[in-house]
């Protein structure tokens, strides 16, 4: 297992192609790449305290030892409910992306389909698969996940658009392996892991097999660059000391677009090449397990900051024992809860699937229900904190004026309450950054926008059952 200082020395081997705020940068000198290595770095120092290490570890059925969750295949309902459980911590811990959620749903996802496809069609792509799994496994690595396409015109197939490197695909085969273009957006933390596992956005139709390919590639290989956001909290870090702001150490949830110019796969690394019956599983998988992980738990880590967050500041002006302020905290607290009871559900009516192979996936209905209670409350929990953090949420001025002769006695006067005006100043910042920043839109995409989770819940519900059950006591049959 890696300590977060054996993590932090691996880099440095790494050299990634990093672009951000137009001019390249490198990974351990850039203030805001450095969110994504120090957020990487906690969730290493996580799995080596033993408070934690039920939830973070587990032993690997593959090689016997023991390994980070984050590269477990699930094989249990209890696999399931821990692996949650770690996203809720690890979102508590860091008030950012865990950054290795997208890699760990990926690679369950290819547990199965992998499987599935070597017993229909001959292939020995689980073999490659389990293969690499295990290198993973035995030096402990940070893996992301490469989901989302730039995908171009949406009312275009892949094969239709302009130009077919908005969807990653295969450009040349050769007998040592694959040649891949395109690039892959909202990459969370792509920039500060080892390797990436990539797969195909959504389901292939035949004609399209160039486009379904999945892989893993290491971070640093030849051909890829990282086009990193820039947002107005980049530019804040480049100006003022961490300290400053609303979550110092580590920051926004930083994600690149991940560009591959025509970059050599070896076949080992190959987990699907043409396979396009395959990708609809593939996504689907992914998408079961990502919306319990990153669409439920991950989210309710994050309120639970909000909520404690907001109850503090209601307490430092004096209002939380007045009933509207309670309701409206309740309310935080039962959108979370219900959030959090959806995954902890989905979780444990997991089932094996694809049958016969060990491994499990959470329960459809449960998952998409956790995202998107969590996708829809999270701008009333943004509301209520906005509401009871005041208007200085958005209105304070900046810390810095404490340090200022002229202005500090002023702002250490007004901003008093029943704590101090930099109590206060650092509480408010921090209901900032949730609430005044790039988390509501952030919550609503990632793991999918609500729209496919509707789409998913409407297919999956047994409307037939439904009306007969409603038939039957109607006497109506
Ligand atoms: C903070 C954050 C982190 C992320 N991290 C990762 C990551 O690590 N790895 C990864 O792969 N992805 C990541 N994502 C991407 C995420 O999965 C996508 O944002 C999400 O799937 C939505 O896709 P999109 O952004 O392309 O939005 P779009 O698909 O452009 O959606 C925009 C709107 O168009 C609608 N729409 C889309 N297609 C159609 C259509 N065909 N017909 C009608 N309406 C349509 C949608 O419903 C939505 O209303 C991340 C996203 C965020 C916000």
């Amino acid at each position: 297992m890696k300590t977060a200082g054996e993590y932090l020395e691996s880099l440095k081997s790494l050299n990634p192609k990093i672009f951000l705020g137009g001019r390249q940068v490198s990974l351990l000198d850039n203030p805001t790449t450095m969110t994504v290595v120090n957020a990487n770095a906690r969730v290493y120092e996580l799995g080596c305290e033993p408070e934690f290490d039920d939830v973070m570890n587990t032993i690997s059925p593959f090689t016997g030892n023991k390994i980070s969750r984050n590269l477990n295949i699930a094989t249990s309902t209890a696999d399931l409910e821990k692996r949650m459980e770690m996203a809720l911590l690890t979102s508590q811990m860091l008030g950012t992306c865990n950054y290795r959620c997208v890699g760990a749903d990926t690679l369950n996802a290819l547990a199965g389909v992998t499987w599935e496809m070597d017993r229909s069609l001959g292939t020995n792509y689980h073999d490659k698969f389990l293969a690499h799994l295990r290198y993973l496994q035995e030096n402990d690595l940070a893996v992301s996940g490469a989901v989302t396409d730039a995908k171009g015109d949406r009312s275009k197939r892949p094969g239709q658009q302009e130009d077919p490197d908005v969807y990653v695909h295969m450009t040349k085969k050769t007998a040592e392996g694959i040649y891949v273009s395109g690039a892959k957006v909202s990459q969370s933390g792509a920039i500060g892991a080892h390797e990436t596992i990539v797969i195909p956005t959504m389901g292939m139709k035949p004609g399209e097999e160039d486009f379904a390919v999945a892989f893993a590639v290491a971070n640093g290989t030849p051909g890829i660059t990282y086009i990193c956001q820039y947002t107005p909290f980049t530019a804040e870090r480049e100006l003022v000391e961490s300290k400053y702001l609303g979550n110092p150490l580590y920051g926004q949830r930083e994600t690149s677009i991940m560009v591959f110019d025509n970059v050599f796969i070896p076949w080992e690394r190959v987990f699907m090449c043409g396979e396009t019956k395959y990708c609809g599983k593939l996504i689907a998988r992914f998408a079961k397990t990502h919306r319990m992980n990153c669409g439920g738990a991950c989210k309710v880590g994050f309120a639970d900051l909000i909520i404690g967050a907001t109850q503090l500041l209601a307490e430092y002006s004096g209002v939380q024992k007045a009933p509207h302020i309670v309701d409206k905290i309740t309310d935080m607290i039962r959108i979370s809860e219900t959030a959090r009871a959806c995954s902890v559900a989905a979780a444990l009516k997991g089932i094996e699937e694809p049958s016969g192979s060990g491994f499990y996936m959470p329960d459809d209905i449960f998952g998409n229900a956790a995202k998107l209670t969590v996708a829809e409350g999270f701008w009333d929990i943004m509301k209520w904190a906005g509401d009871i953090g005041g208007g200085l949420a958005v209105t304070m001025p900046s810390e810095l004026e404490l340090n200022n002769p002229e202005t500090a006695p002023y702002v250490n006067k007004f901003l008093k309450t029943g704590a101090n005006a930099e109590v206060r100043l650092r509480m408010a910042k921090f209901i900032q950054n949730w609430c005044a920043g790039l988390h509501g839109a952030g919550t609503w995409h990632g793991a999918g926008s609500p729209m496919a989770q509707k789409m998913a819940l409407y297919a999956l519900a047994d409307l037939d059952k439904k009306k007969s059950l409603a038939r039957s006591l109607a006497g109506l049959e």
